[in-house]
């Protein structure tokens, strides 16, 4: 397999739709290929994530202070927490030689567009606004406010994905191993 495009592969779609299933295959699939962009953000971490890993886990004073120092490609509000790209999170990946992957939202979906990071966009949506609300609630994750704060962004979400041009591919995640199919052969092409 070759790869396609060297840059960044954005990743974005509704919370509880599939993107960390997805991604987590992918990596573990092909480990000398994909870097993930590791986000900050002023949410807890759950179960089994790690600082520095899944997420850079810190108060919001910092994540304000990285801004104002430039530090920041993107940022937003999400369910009541601060979620941002750091410049450094996607230079790490991109100094291996990897592809660099980011799961970021709608908003930083509009703002990553806005620079040469020259990304590919990719939505993943779920089969049904009842699916996700399953999955989301499934995950065991959130509290009321949070999944009812999530499930609403996730209308937004999918109303601007449903416009041409906004994504180059949305992927339906209903089945598990055809939309990891379709994500793989998003980023892969056949020799
Ligand atoms: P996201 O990263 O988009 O917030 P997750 O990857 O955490 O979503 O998935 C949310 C929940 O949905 C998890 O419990 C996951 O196991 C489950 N899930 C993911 N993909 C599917 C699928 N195709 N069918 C059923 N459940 C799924
Ligand atoms: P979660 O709290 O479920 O990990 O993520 C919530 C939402 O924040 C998801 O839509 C995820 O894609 C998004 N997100 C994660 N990191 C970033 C980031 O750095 N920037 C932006 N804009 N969104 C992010």
């Amino acid at each position: 397999m070759q790869i396609v495009s060297l840059g960044p592969v954005v990743v974005s779609g509704p919370s509880g739709t599939g993107k960390s299933t997805l991604l987590n295959r992918l990596f573990a699939a092909h480990p000398n290929s994909f870097g993930f962009s590791i986000s900050h953000t002023t949410r807890k971490p759950r179960p089994g994530e790690q600082d520095g890993v899944n997420y850079h886990f810190v108060d919001r004073e910092t994540i304000l202070q990285g801004i104002a120092n430039g530090e920041f490609i993107e940022s937003a509000e999400f369910s009541g927490n601060m979620y941002g790209t750091s410049i450094k999170a996607v230079r790490d990946v991109q100094k291996t030689g990897k592809i660099c992957m980011l799961d970021i939202d709608m908003q930083g979906v509009k703002s990553v567009k806005k620079t040469d990071l020259n990304a590919r966009f990719l939505f993943i949506a779920p089969p049904s606004l009842e699916a996700l609300e399953q999955r989301l609630r499934g995950r065991g994750t959130e509290t009321e406010e949070s999944a009812q704060l999530r499930l609403a962004a996730a209308t937004e979400e999918l109303a601007y994905a449903a416009v041409p041009g906004h994504y180059d591919l949305v992927i339906v995640n209903d089945d598990l191993d055809e939309a990891y199919r379709k994500l793989e052969t998003f980023i892969f092409k056949e020799e």
